[in-house]
């Protein structure tokens, strides 16, 4: 094995660098050049007509003839990027003899450094090297970091730099500014910055920086939606917050998958109604939220779906801002809208369904709340919460409001999951089917004429399952 290249970022502001090759190629190079304030002087009989005009503005030197090795004298670095491979090894032989860095374009062998892929924010770059092996590799690897690390780093990045002389006279002790560093980053001067509200954020991060100075770090909590299994609908933004978290108080419905992506030391705990035999009160988790973030951890408050839908969010965020703790909030992917995707429903569409209504009928009082009148209207999907137990009623309820009896229904059972189970039929059928099928929670209720389209569409998972049981297809499994 041979030896790594050495990552280096060279200061090229004023610094002469030499371009052999008046093409295309050299093009390219010559405006990375430019933007790193480097005097370009290229080096060929020719230039292309973008080299040539920015020639004649003198932003670049011309030297029209054909290479000579004295041209390295007084280069810093050169590229050669010639495509005449004769030509190109004379430059690298010159720069050699000169302890001159070279460059040859798409020759790893002949070059004494290269270029990195790279990933610009702001003053922050990241940059990937394959060794010269496996441009590929770095190039994907790269479109990957693009989508990963967030526009806003950049300014972030400067934000940083222009304070950092105050940040370390307030914070003269390493640790102390290590500890800091993570609760800001992890607290809300990231989030004012993707927002583009720069004033707040340096406000924001000098009272961190006097709190800090004070021996006072906050914690803070993060609600994030986990989405409804399928550890692919998380938002790229939860993610970020999961590896970050100290802790994570989760509810039972979100996936394994999911709390797999956590950080490994984060401390994970259940706080699911139905988890195990305990069961932890909505004061109980208020209670948890208030005592970890009190002890200046980072919290990640997960829930299934979305936070905001049926999902009590409101309630704890109310909580935290009444007793001074911040928060931040991440959407989830809703179990109706993954519910309709994963069983191939669209929730509206042009010839059914102009509405949809996100409703839940899982008890007695918030059926009676209900305006059946209007949910017993055409043309809208109504897409029921924590149906199973109430579908009996629920379906009374619409037929006696003149809902038709024919119309479609799909309960999607474990949505997005692999167990994912779809039941088709008609709302005068709907409680007996889902007895007969032994639906269980956690399962939605997509009631419309948009229903009857998983039959055609659906992709995920076993075909949709009906009054009549296809070969094979289990019609009841719990007997
Ligand atoms: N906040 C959640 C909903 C919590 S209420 C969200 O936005 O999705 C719990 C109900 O959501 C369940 O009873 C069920 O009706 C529905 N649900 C959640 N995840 C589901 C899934 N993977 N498949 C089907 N229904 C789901």
């Amino acid at each position: 094995m041979t030896a790594p290249l050495f990552p280096l970022f060279a200061d090229l502001r004023g610094r002469l660098v030499l371009v052999v090759g008046g093409g295309a190629v050299a093009r390219r190079k010559v405006a990375a050049l430019l933007d790193a304030g480097a005097r370009v002087r290229v080096g060929a009989p020719e230039l292309d007509p973008t080299l040539q005009a920015l020639h004649e503005d003198g932003r670049i030197e011309h030297v029209a003839a054909r290479f000579e090795p004295q041209w390295l004298d007084a280069a810093w670095l050169a590229i050669a990027a010639t495509g005449d491979d004769v030509v190109n090894r004379a430059v690298a032989a010159a720069g050699e003899a000169r302890r001159v860095w070279v460059n040859v374009v798409d020759d790893a062998q002949a070059s004494s450094f290269q270029v990195p892929a790279r990933i610009e924010r702001g003053p922050l770059q990241v940059a990937i090297s394959s060794g010269g092996g496996a441009p590929m590799l770095a190039r994907h690897l790269r479109e990957k970091l693009e989508t990963e690390l967030d526009e806003s780093l950049g300014a972030l990045a400067g934000l940083l730099s222009r304070l950092r002389h105050r940040i370390r006279t307030r914070l003269p002790h390493l640790s102390a500014r290590r500890r800091f560093f993570d609760q800001l980053l992890a607290g809300p001067v990231p989030g004012l910055l993707r927002r583009g509200d720069h004033v707040g954020a340096e406000q924001e991060l000098l009272t961190a920086l006097a709190r800090a100075a004070h021996g006072t770090g906050r914690g803070r909590v993060a609600l994030v939606g986990a989405g409804p299994g399928d550890a692919g609908l998380l938002t790229l933004r939860g993610l970020r917050l999961l590896n970050e978290a100290d802790v994570i108080l989760h509810d039972r419905l979100v996936s394994r998958d999911v709390l797999e992506l956590a950080r490994r030391d984060a401390e994970r705990i259940e706080v699911g109604k139905q988890a195990g035999n305990h069961h932890t009160t909505q004061d109980g988790i208020h209670a948890l939220m208030l005592e970890h973030a009190r002890a200046g951890k980072r919290v990640v408050r997960l829930k299934g779906g979305d936070g905001f839908v049926f999902g009590r969010g409101g309630e704890e965020l109310e909580f935290l801002h009444a007793h001074g703790i911040c928060f931040e909030v991440v959407p989830g992917i809703t179990a109706a809208l993954a519910c309709g995707a994963y069983a191939g429903i669209p929730l509206t569409h042009r010839d059914h369904a102009q509405s949809l209504r996100l409703l839940t009928a899982h008890c007695k009082d918030s059926a009676d709340t209900l305006d059946w009148p209007a949910l017993a209207a055409e043309r809208q999907t109504l897409a029921v919460y924590m149906g199973v137990a109430g579908l009996q009623r629920l379906r009374d309820n619409l037929l006696a409001h003149g809902k038709p009896a024919t119309t479609p229904f799909a309960l999607v059972e474990n949505g997005s999951r692999p167990e994912q189970r779809v039941i088709v039929g008609s709302l005068d059928d709907l409680p007996e089917l889902a007895r007969a099928h032994a639906v269980q929670s956690p399962a939605l209720l997509i009631l419309g004429e948009v229903a009857a389209l998983a039959t055609s569409l659906h992709w995920f998972g076993a075909a949709p399952l009906g009054a009549t049981p296809s070969a094979g297809a289990p019609l009841a499994r719990a007997a």
